[in-house]
């Protein structure tokens, strides 16, 4: 072999020092990820079980390989545990503790009963396990980010394997009392395994959860955070194209909403303006669009409706909102809303033009008395 087994183990130390210590740094710098923490400490025990039995190199000291078999399996449990709040935001430790507790036990009795050869081939299938569940949390999170986390779950699954076959070479060998190291194939196998999975997989870490920062401000950017529909930035960068034919943009403003602040307080008004957004989003399909352009001001934009559909929906909204009572602090609030609806036609138009004609629509719903919709060609109410 082109390393020795304990140059191996070194390396393997490392790299996991090393990610150890990145990974920490990056908790640091987001507390909240707590993830971070319990990967960073998951290859803290990952380090403390490889030190001992590499500072010893290849004298064979059972009590010290249990020590160190139950080291790895906290280490490993604990980078389960950071996979499941990965994926979930939070852990179930029940899960994690049992694993990793049953793992722990059971190398233990059997190397506590002499039968060092077991006590391995359960630790390595113990670890083996873990591996393979950590690498289950990324598969079914990959939806997040779908290359990054596969890749991830296949060096876990191939991880787990090295692992496995380690268990495998012994139970072969019928070895199950050991006085050395074991030296054979799959250890090998395992130690190379180890390397490149354990570096990989915090490489990939790291990217999943740098890719979810960026994901998270991108969100943050175009998100209006009191209603949570999209801003107006979100709306105007989404229609850098001309609106396609069988379009309608419809712009809504609460009427008198300042009155609303001023006679039951801000925080009153942030509620109805929660409310209204509520009917919004409740009411249009996957493929429309719901955004607060304003103070009091919403945008949807309808795509393939005829115009009749548009004023209609419009219209809805108009009713829902004036029958809602909105209670806050035990006092009743209601509020009307004026709305205007412009509509592409059977031509492609520029998007700004066509919220321009929906602006002035709603200013003549304003102007004629409020709590109305205002089409272009199609008057409804008023
Ligand atoms: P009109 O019927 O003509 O639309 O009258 P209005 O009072 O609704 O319109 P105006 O533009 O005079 O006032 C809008 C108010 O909306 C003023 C502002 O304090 C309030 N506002 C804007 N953003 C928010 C917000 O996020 N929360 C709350 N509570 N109020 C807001
Ligand atoms: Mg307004
Ligand atoms: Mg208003």
């Amino acid at each position: 072999m082109l390393f020795d087994q304990v140059t191996l183990l070194i390396a393997i130390g490392v790299s996991s020092a090393a990610l150890c210590f990145t990974l920490f740094g990056a908790w640091i710098g987001a507390r909240r990820d707590t993830f971070l923490l319990e990967w960073s400490s998951g290859l803290g025990f990952i380090v403390l079980g490889i030190i001992p039995i590499s500072a010893l190199g290849r004298y064979y000291d059972p009590l010290l390989q249990t020590a160190s078999f139950s080291a790895l399996l906290i280490g490993f449990g604990l980078i389960y545990a950071g996979s499941m709040q990965f994926r979930l935001g939070r852990t179930n430790w029940a899960a994690v503790c049992s694993v990793t507790g049953l793992g722990v036990l059971a190398t233990v009795a059997a190397f506590a009963t002499g039968y060092s050869g077991t006590g391995t081939v359960i630790a390595n299938l113990a670890l083996a396990l873990l591996l393979v569940l950590t690498g289950w949390q990324h598969w079914i999170g990959r939806e997040e980010s779908p290359i990054v986390m596969a890749a991830n779950a296949t060096l876990y699954a191939i991880t787990a394997l090295s692992f496995a076959l380690c268990s495998l070479a012994l139970v072969l060998e019928r070895k199950w009392v050991l006085s050395e190291y074991p030296a054979n194939w799959a250890e090998g196998i395992n130690s190379i395994v180890v390397i490149i999975g354990l570096t990989g997989i915090g490489a990939l870490s790291l990217a999943g959860n740098q890719a979810r920062i960026s994901r998270f401000h991108r969100m943050e950017a175009i998100t209006d955070p009191l209603t949570k529909l999209l801003n107006r930035r979100a709306l105007i960068e989404r229609y850098t194209a001309p609106a396609t034919p069988r379009t309608a943009a419809i712009i809504f403003d609460l009427d008198h909403f300042k009155s609303i602040n001023d006679s039951y307080g801000h925080a009153a008004g942030d509620l109805v303006l929660c409310h209204f957004a509520e009917i919004l989003s409740n009411r249009i399909r996957v493929s429309d669009v719901a955004a607060r352009v304003g103070g009091e001001e919403f945008c949807v934009i309808l795509h393939d409706v005829d115009q009749q559909t548009a004023v209609k929906f419009a219209e809805r909204i108009r009713m829902k909102t004036e029958a809602k009572t909105i209670v806050s602090d035990s006092e009743e609030i209601s509020v009307t809303v004026s709305v205007g609806v412009a509509y592409t036609a059977g031509c492609k138009e520029d998007f700004y033009a066509l919220l321009e004609r929906a602006d002035r629509a709603l200013y003549e719903a304003k102007t004629s008395g409020r709590n109305r919709v205002r089409s272009e060609a199609i008057r409804l109410v008023g």
